[in-house]
Formats: C-alpha cells, structure tokens, sequence
C-alpha cells in the first residue's frame, strides 16, 4: 500500500490507512479513544485556529449574560488553584473567605460546555488574565450600584481575596472590603509582585 491510499481522520486530519478508517469509523488511532460524545467537539476544536481564543470569546458572553442576572452583593469568577478553569458565583456577602455554602452559581450548564471544550483543546492555559481582564470590563456598572466583582480560587486568604478585588473595582469599593475585614493595605501590597508576576505570565 502506497501513501497515496491514506484518507484523513475526520477529527485531526492525520492520514490513517483506509482499513483503520473502516475499523475506527474513519478516525485515527488517537482520536477513536475520544468519547463518541465528545467527537463533536473534539472535531470543532481541531477546526478553530486558536480554541484558547475561541473559549475566552465564550466566556466573555457568558460572563456579559450572567452578571445581570444577580441582585447579590458580590459577582465574580472562582478557579482551580491554577486557574484553568473557572466557574461564577454570586454572594450576599464575601467575610474573611470564598464560603462554599454562602456562594450562589451561575451559569452552570454554559460553563459545563465551555469546560468540555477547553478540555477537548487541551490548552492548559492559566484563565488569570482573560477572565480578570473580562471582569473589569464589567465593574464600573457594578461599582455605581454598590456592588463587587471578584476573582479568586477556594481558599484563598482574605488578603489574596482583597488584591483582586482592588484590582477589579474602584477604590472606595476595594477600601471598603479592607476595611470591613481588618487588612491594611500593606498587607494586600505584600502580594503584588506575585499576583504581577501571575498576571504577566
Ligand atoms: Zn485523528
């Protein structure tokens, strides 16, 4: 058999052998280990020049629809603690810590598919600096309602949860949250060459 008998796999574009293509439904080796259900995606990744890209588009919509829908106090994004992946949460209000039985979710279902797709495009990317760069968009709408946005990972400490809400809001709103939590602003300043360094990445 010669090369020019390969076909390609419908999902990496790999050239297989027209007889692993028949035994694998016309995927290669690789792919055919992908669950049939995520074949779709795995296929519209493959297809997207940069599917990083493509998911911070879908989390930007995503973060634009749900942020209106919340009458709460506190708005904002909780990650992993690499931040590479991120789900949104609402709070009547945010004390010392992100408390798991305090927080609200939204928008599961939406961030389920934008999980399942970023998983598919095997990134790796750290959501840090997208998503904080999406929340501040929407923050000065928040802040003129009394309202914060913020960005964290579970178990963080009440200064980390502090430098990124100065980050993200205004400066009465970040003052305020000191303030109501007893931490100078040295101790939030003690973390910018880190959370810098992070965003910088
Ligand atoms: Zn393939």
């Amino acid at each position: 058999m010669t090369a020019t008998d390969r076909v390609k796999c419908i999902i990496c574009d790999r050239m297989i052998l027209p007889t692993t293509a028949q035994v694998n439904d016309g995927l290669c080796a690789q792919c055919v280990k992908i669950p049939r259900k995520d074949r779709e995606t795995a296929k519209a990744v493959h297809a997207e020049t940069n599917p990083f890209d493509r998911a911070i588009d879908m989390y930007r919509n995503l973060i634009d629809a749900i942020a209106q829908q919340t009458s709460k106090n506190y708005f904002g994004a909780i990650c992993d603690p690499v931040f590479e992946s991120a789900r949104f949460y609402t709070f009547d209000n945010i004390g010392e810590c992100f408390d798991y039985d305090e927080a609200q979710e939204i928008g599961s279902d939406e961030v389920d598919s934008i999980e399942h797709y970023l998983l598919a495009a095997q990134s790796g990317n750290s959501l840090l600096s997208p998503i904080t760069a999406i929340l501040r968009s929407i923050s000065p709408s928040f802040n003129s309602q009394g309202k914060v946005i913020f960005f964290g990972s579970w178990g963080m400490g009440t200064d980390e949860i502090a430098w990124f809400i100065r980050y993200l809001n205004n400066r009465s709103t970040s003052l305020n949250y000191m303030q109501e939590n007893d931490l100078s602003e040295i101790e939030v300043d003690a973390l910018n060459d880190a959370f810098t360094k992070e965003l910088n990445r």
